[in-house]
């Protein structure tokens, strides 16, 4: 199998609605990584909201061929809202929605065509 160091750092926005109480949250769901870390749907335990995380922090060096490489280095999850850690991963399968926990359901999808580029991981 060819293994490409590159990964297409293509922006999703989704937004999940819960129709039993209304909570709507726009969070992408799965990993997803760009130019400032990787993220991750995570649930805060303190806020009962879904926030989207930076699980991992990014730095970047020029090469000679100006290519910019990526290295990711992990840090700890806080919540956007509260900023404390108190946080468990949100699992996208089961689509639970923090407040009620009824199943969410997409209610947005698109993306974001302008934005594509490339990031090189080592
Ligand atoms: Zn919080
Ligand atoms: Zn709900």
């Amino acid at each position: 199998m060819e293994t490409n160091p590159y990964i297409a750092a293509k922006f999703v926005y989704k937004t999940y609605t819960c129709f039993s109480c209304n909570y709507k949250a726009d969070v992408p769901g799965e990993i997803h990584k760009n130019y400032h870390g990787t993220y991750q749907a995570h649930v805060c335990l303190n806020c009962r909201i879904l926030v989207d995380c930076c699980i991992e922090d990014a730095s970047h060096i020029t090469t000679l061929e100006n290519e910019f490489e990526f290295t990711f280095t992990p840090c700890e999850p806080h919540c956007l809202n509260c900023d404390d850690s108190n946080l468990i991963e949100w699992n996208v399968e089961m689509c639970k929605c923090p407040k009620c926990e009824n199943k969410m359901t997409i209610t947005r999808l698109e993306h974001d065509g302008y934005n594509t580029s490339k990031i090189k991981i080592i």
